[in-house]
């Protein structure tokens, strides 16, 4: 409520920026490292010239860490626009520095054992699906889309291709190998989703980057949903169709060892 933003902030009329969300737990931001890989190389592809380095950065959002209470669960988020300065499309004089705007979110994680509902919906976003920019109006559609008919999440998916959630990886279980959709500009590169595929390789579960349909995914023997707030969620119904369920030797296999990463990487055990 006190935080003021300028209104003329490029984020505000362009959503000329990017963004990070990570899990903070225990005074720990789980796999800050690769959040920050991730963040820089958004700042990259858009040319936002973030004049903060790594370690300065990272001394800001400890900042935030050490207001938090002890026993905070929670997502910290943070936003880089391209500064404030009057509407252009061309980028502000190379005076004009980057704006940072940083909160956190009490944010239980979701019972592992849950079963998520999706609904299916074209995918009609941009080509820049691998940058994580503010611009998200076509997975806040969906979203709300999903929430209006029940269900947790929406699946998107270009022609018969599936792509990924509107805030969230899908990998599927499909004869004992983990597959998920290769990392171009049609998804973003999950921070989750990376850690479900090396921990499928340490417990013996090959695993695939190859595109797949709707119709493989209907038909997996297990669907999950992977994000830094939902970690490895399984998926029961899609459109109203029961799904899954075929493969929980191995779901369970991926989700004990998440939740080991998780409580180790986090101090909590
Ligand atoms: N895809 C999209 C479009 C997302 O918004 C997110 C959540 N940030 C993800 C995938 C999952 O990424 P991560 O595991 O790094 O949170």
């Amino acid at each position: 409520e006190e935080l003021m933003i300028p209104a003329l902030d490029r984020a505000v009329y362009f959503g000329d920026g990017c963004y990070e969300a990570l899990y903070l737990v225990n005074g720990v931001l789980f796999a800050l490292e690769e959040h920050l890989d991730r963040f820089y190389n958004s700042c990259r592809l858009l040319k936002l010239p973030f004049h903060l380095t790594r370690e300065e950065l990272k001394a800001e959002l400890q900042k935030v860490v050490d207001q938090t209470d002890p026993d905070f669960a929670g997502l910290l988020y943070w936003q880089a626009s391209r500064g404030t300065y009057y509407r252009g499309h061309a980028f502000p004089p190379a005076d004009v520095k980057p704006n940072l705007l940083m909160f956190v979110r009490p944010c239980p994680l979701d019972p592992f054992h849950k079963r998520l509902k999706l609904i299916s919906l074209e995918d009609t976003r941009f080509l820049h699906c691998n940058i994580k920019t503010l611009n998200l109006l076509p997975s806040v559609m969906a979203n709300q889309e999903a929430h209006a008919r029940g269900c947790d999440e929406a699946v998107l998916h270009r022609g018969s291709r599936v792509t990924e959630g509107s805030h969230s990886n899908i990998l599927i279980l499909q004869g004992g190998t983990l597959r998920t959709a290769p990392t171009d500009e049609l998804i973003l590169p999950g921070i989750t989703r990376k850690h479900l595929l090396e921990l499928a390789q340490e417990n013996g579960i090959p695993t695939s980057e190859q595109p797949f349909t709707m119709v493989e995914l209907m038909n997996a023997d297990e669907i999950i949903v992977s994000s830094s707030g939902t970690l490895c969620a399984p998926v029961g119904e899609i459109d109203g169709i029961p799904v899954g369920g075929k493969d929980p030797e191995n779901l369970d296999k991926l989700q004990k060892a998440y939740e080991h990463k998780f409580l180790v990487e986090t101090k909590q055990i």
